[in-house]
């Protein structure tokens, strides 16, 4: 999806976080995560803090998630994106600490609510596939 789409600050890309940005071609989401103990791991570390194994990998996720809590921006910090807009941390529905701070630009700010499901979709810019988030 490319075209008239709000001009956006993006990510540095690394090998530490590319599988999270641009690891998502075939519309998946993917979170590192520990073989030996299964414990998922974001943002990136190079051992799992539960077992320290650093056998770990990058994983496909359902890209379901509920919305723990929310902020409305008004400022506009970046010129060229239009405000007000939503800046919002989702949790992962595979583990209760793995949590992303994201937009949801699909989901009307009066009907963004804490608790509510949503589920990932992608914009993708160049090389970037920014994940985002809308009702599930
Ligand atoms: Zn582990």
């Amino acid at each position: 999806m490319e075209g008239n789409l709000p001009p956006r600050q993006l990510p540095y890309v690394n090998e530490m976080n590319e599988h999270f940005w641009s690891g998502s071609s075939d519309g998946r989401l993917r979170i590192l995560r520990c073989a030996a103990c299964g414990t998922w791991i974001h943002p990136y570390a190079g051992r799992c803090p539960k077992c320290r194994s650093a056998d770990i990998a990058p994983q496909p996720v359902s890209g379901h998630a509920k919305v723990v809590g929310f902020t409305v921006n008004h400022q506009p910090w970046v010129p060229g994106v239009p405000t007000p807009y939503v800046v919002a941390i989702v949790e992962l529905e595979e583990q209760s600490n793995i949590r992303l701070m994201t937009n949801l630009p699909r989901i009307a700010i009066e009907d963004v609510q804490v608790g509510m499901k949503v589920k990932v979709y992608f914009e993708q810019h160049g090389d970037i596939r920014l994940p985002l988030f809308e009702a599930a």
